[in-house]
Order: C-alpha cells, then structure tokens, then sequence
C-alpha cells in the first residue's frame, strides 16, 4: 500500500511525517491515517488554548523532567532538541517567544497555530493523509510508526490504541495510569476556583515525604490541580493505584517560618485588637474563599494554632481526576525493547513507535511535546532509513 504508514497524527506522527518525507526526498511514499477529520486534535488543546510547544532548558535541566528514564529519551532530544523545535516553528510561519520557566509559546498565543502549521507542512511535503481512518492490520506497509498517543483526553482519539498494536507484535506494555491529573482528597465539596502562588506542596505516601515542590497550585471543583498538583500527582497516582495511603501537605507560608508568623500575627493584633477572632485573623492571612474551608478542617482552631496550622493543611487523596482529565499517560509501550537511537521495535525490523504511546512522559511545561517532536523526527528519519536499506 505505502512505503511507511504512520497510525496517529499527533504530535509524534505529524513530525514523523515530515522527517520521514525530508529524509527520502519524496512524501508520496508515506501515508499518515488519523481516526480524526484533521491532524493533530490534542494540539489544540494544549497550553489551555495557548500551546506550551516546548521548554527551552539545557538538556542536564531539561531530562530531570522526563520520566521514567531520560536517558532512553536522550538520542532523540540530540537528533531534534529544543532549539530545533524553535526554529522549525519559525520556519513554518510560527513566531514564538520565551514566558516564564522556559517554557515556549507561539507569540499569537494560538494553539491551532501550531497544529495547523504542522498539518501544513505534512501536505506540502507530498504525504498522504487518509482521515476517519482507524488502523487495521490490512494496510501493508515495509515501515510502520505506532504514534497513537495514550489513554488521555479520549475525546481527542486518544484512546490507548497503540498498547493493542503494539502486543499484537509482541511487545510488552507496562502499567499505563493518569498523569499530571487532579487529585482528590476526603471530604472535598470545595466549588469554584482559587488559585494560590508562593506556597508549597510535599506529597506523602504511607507517611514518608516522597515530594515536596513550591509554586502554584488551585482548588477546583475535580480537587487539588495547577502546576504543583499536577507535578505531584505522577507520583501521587501511582502510590494510590499500588493501595498505598497518599496524603499532601500544604504549606501556605513557605517563606516563613511558624515563629515568623506567630510574630506577624502578634504585629496586627497590635494594630487592630479586633483581629484577636480566628475568622478575622485568617481573612488577613489567607484568600477569602479559603477560610471556610480551613476553619472546617481545623476544628477549635486558636490563634497559637494557626502558624503550624497553615503550614501543614493536610488532604487526605482518595482518588484522582482519571483519563478524561489527565494531561498525560505514564507508562506504555516497554523502553526495553525499543532502540533509543532509532526508536525501532528490537522485536520486529521495520516497527518504530513515538510520543505519549511509549512508557516515557514529562511533567509540565512543554516536556511533552518535546518527547513527541523529537521521538517523532527520530522516527521518520530512521523508518526512512530502514527503507533505503531494504
Ligand atoms: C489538555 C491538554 C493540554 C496539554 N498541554 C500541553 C502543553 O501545553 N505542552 C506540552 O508539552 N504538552 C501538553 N499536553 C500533552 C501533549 O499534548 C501530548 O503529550 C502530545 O500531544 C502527545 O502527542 P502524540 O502524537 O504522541 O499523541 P496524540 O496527540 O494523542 O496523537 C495521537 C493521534 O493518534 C490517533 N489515533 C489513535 N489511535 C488510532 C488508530 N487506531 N488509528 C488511527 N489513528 C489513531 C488519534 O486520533 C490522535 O490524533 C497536553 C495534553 C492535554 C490533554
């Protein structure tokens, strides 16, 4: 039927499409099928509309946020770094521009920018895109790249596909779960949005602290979410799935310490004697939506209290938000049977698989695209290899 089928044009496939197409000099060759009506759905989504493309960090910063190995990640992040990506976007009519943490955007602030740039690029290099096609074991093909995503946001047609595919060639597959998710703890009925900067959050499985990170995190009505919700909760959700108890702490003050506060509260009671009522003294100290829940929790609350009462709340998780809210999948597709420099399935010649559908996923911050783009560029080019070595 083709040359090279490439199953899923996300992220990974679009990329691997055009490496593939680049490195044979012809896209007719290469046919790309997506269940959807146009490529790269979940780009759209990405970034809440803004699409995190990548993070610009140097590899030694960068693979501290690649999980489970970084290392098998490596050959690929070389063969299509972060400044590649950059300039790819570029090129393709995508101006970009650095925000805080490194982490890069289209200056349009425009996730279908990206998506449409990328499916752009697919066409003019020749490939043949087949759309509302689902992959069947009929389509023959020399090469195959298994870019189906994960399990996460199933309504973008991401729905665990490749983990079939990929057992019915004889790979192994590990334990997929939901990652950067949102978790929930006993007793949530918190309703609404409150956002919280400068506090921190330490994860704690059967008692040990295995986490403790310091940014923002939100209450929304799925539980505890935002960018330290989300770091914790790979971790988080794993303990939770092995029947460990899981429980986060949240330190609202984490630039002082309790005798710091306890001084800072004895200042305004000084100014303002009013302020000698829990309720009073909390509006000053905490969002106001925040304070009937604290009050909740901490039942008999004294004013000596409060300094270890805000830098320990303690949530007990019983659950997490699941796939239909998770940014990505951990676990898939064995690294262990994947040759990291080529992305070739060691079991069957002529098999490469890229992006989420691999057992390798990043935490926040434009990781994730990165993984696709750059196990996806390795792909393309080494299916196009294997084609010229046949
Ligand atoms: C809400 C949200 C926001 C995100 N924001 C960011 C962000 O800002 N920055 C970042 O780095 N990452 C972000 N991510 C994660 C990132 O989008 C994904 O990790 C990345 O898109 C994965 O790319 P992929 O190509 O491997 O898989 P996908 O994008 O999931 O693409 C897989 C494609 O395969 C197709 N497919 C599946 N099965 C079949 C089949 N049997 N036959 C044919 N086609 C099939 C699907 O239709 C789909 O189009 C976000 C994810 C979500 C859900």
């Amino acid at each position: 039927m083709s040359d090279i089928v490439i199953i899923g044009g996300g992220a990974a496939g679009m990329m691997a499409a055009i490496f593939a197409a680049g490195r044979l000099g012809d896209g007719s060759r290469i046919t790309l099928l997506d269940k959807n009506d146009r490529l790269g759905r979940k780009i759209y989504l990405t970034g809440k509309g803004r699409c995190n493309i990548t993070n610009m960090r140097p590899w030694n910063e960068f693979s501290r946020h690649i999980h489970p190995d970084s290392r098998f990640f490596k050959p690929a992040f070389k063969c299509f770094s972060n400044e590649a990506v950059r300039t790819f976007f570029e090129e393709a009519g995508v101006p970009v521009t650095i925000e805080q943490g490194r982490r890069l955007f289209p200056v349009s602030m425009r996730a279908a920018d990206v998506a449409q740039a990328l499916e752009r690029r697919v066409k003019e290099c020749g490939v043949k895109i087949l759309y509302n096609t689902s992959w069947k074991q009929e389509f023959d093909s020399k090469a195959l790249i298994v870019s189906t995503g994960g399990r996460s946001y199933p309504i973008t047609g991401s729905t665990g596909d490749g983990y079939d595919i990929a057992r019915s060639f004889g790979h192994n597959v590990t334990r997929v779960f939901p990652s950067l998710t949102a978790l929930m703890p006993a007793g949530y009925s918190y309703r609404g949005t409150v956002e919280l900067r400068n506090v921190a959050l330490a994860l704690y499985v059967d008692r040990d602290l295995v986490q403790r990170e310091e940014g923002e995190m939100s209450f929304t009505n799925d539980g505890i979410e935002g960018a330290l919700g989300f770091r914790v909760s790979r971790r988080a959700v794993w303990a939770l799935e092995n029947g460990q108890k899981v429980t986060l702490s949240l330190d609202l003050k984490p630039a002082l310490s309790p005798q710091q506060i306890n001084d800072r509260i004895e200042r305004e009671i000084e100014n303002d004697t009013s302020l000698k009522s829990v309720p009073k003294l909390l509006r000053r100290l905490l969002p106001a939506d925040l304070v009937q829940p604290f009050l909740e929790v901490h039942n008999g609350l004294s004013i000596s209290m409060i300094p270890e009462a805000l830098k320990d709340w303690r949530f007990p998780i019983i659950s997490c938000k699941g796939y239909e809210r998770a940014v990505v999948t951990a676990g898939g597709v064995s690294l262990k049977e994947i040759n990291p420099k080529t992305m070739e399935s060691l079991v069957r010649p002529g098999l490469f698989f890229a992006g989420e559908v691999l057992d390798l996923d990043g935490d926040t911050g434009g990781y994730n695209l990165q993984v696709a783009f750059s196990t996806g560029a390795l792909a393309g080019i080494s299916a196009a290899d294997y084609l010229m070595s046949i």
